[in-house]
């Protein structure tokens, strides 16, 4: 359904206070819908004169952006007509707008600031590595590499999940057979993983086992 925007105002003027609309001739109006599909806030309807005449018609004046007239200037026919321009000036002037439009200009700035910082922040969270995967490689034998693994996040924003343990033979492991094991490394919070890959390096070091670079 049409929006009605005649209740709202521009720069603190009642839109209704405002006579800035196009008017449209009919004789001259060869109804080519252009005015019609053109405008984005839904002034014009077209309507079948006889069965068969489109003609434009003005439905909602009041919806007309103040000062734009892009209808008339695309109108084939020059059908479209619109008031002087002393009207706008007029209702500038007498309504001291421009206390209003410093305002206005000044909250768009904050928003488009607000915009960019939003994009920046978005930006740098989908830049940053907030998962990793890694393997590890070597002999699992005695070592409580899980405990140590657990003591390495306990009370941090990080978690190990998805862990296998790849054995050869399970003869083999009380051999020491080299297993390797593989994990992936996640943030709770969104947060870089990488400082905490260089920690568990060196867990991994400590225990005599490999980090496999994939
Ligand atoms: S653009 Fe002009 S000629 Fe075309 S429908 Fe609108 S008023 Fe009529
Ligand atoms: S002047 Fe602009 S806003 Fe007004 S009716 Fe024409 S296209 Fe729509």
């Amino acid at each position: 359904m049409a929006k009605d925007l005649s209740k709202t105002q521009w720069h603190g003027i009642p839109r209704e206070n405002i006579p800035w609309y196009p008017t449209v001739n009919a004789d001259a109006c060869i109804g080519c819908e252009l005015c019609y599909v053109t405008c984005g806030r839904e002034v014009y309807e077209i309507e079948l004169q006889d069965n068969k005449r489109r003609k434009a018609r003005v439905e909602r004046p009041y919806n007309c952006m103040v000062g734009c007239s892009t209808c008339a200037v695309v109108c084939p026919t020059e059908a479209i007509r619109f008031p002087s321009r002393d009207i706008v000036w007029k209702a500038e002037r007498e309504y001291k707008i421009f206390k209003i439009v410093h305002a206005e200009a000044q909250a768009k700035r904050d928003k488009a600031g607000a915009m960019a910082e939003r994009q920046k922040a978005e930006e740098q969270l989908s830049s940053t590595p907030t998962r990793a995967s890694v393997r590890i490689a070597g002999v699992f034998g005695e070592k409580q590499f899980l405990i140590k693994l657990q003591h390495l996040i306990k009370d941090r924003p990080f978690d190990i999940v998805n862990l296998q343990l790849h054995v050869p033979t399970l003869q083999g492991l009380s051999e020491n057979t080299p297993a390797y094991m593989d994990f992936e490394v996640t943030s709770t919070s969104q947060e870089d993983v990488t400082p905490f890959l260089s920690e568990l390096r060196a867990v991994v070091a400590d225990n005599d086992l490999v980090w496999v670079e994939r």
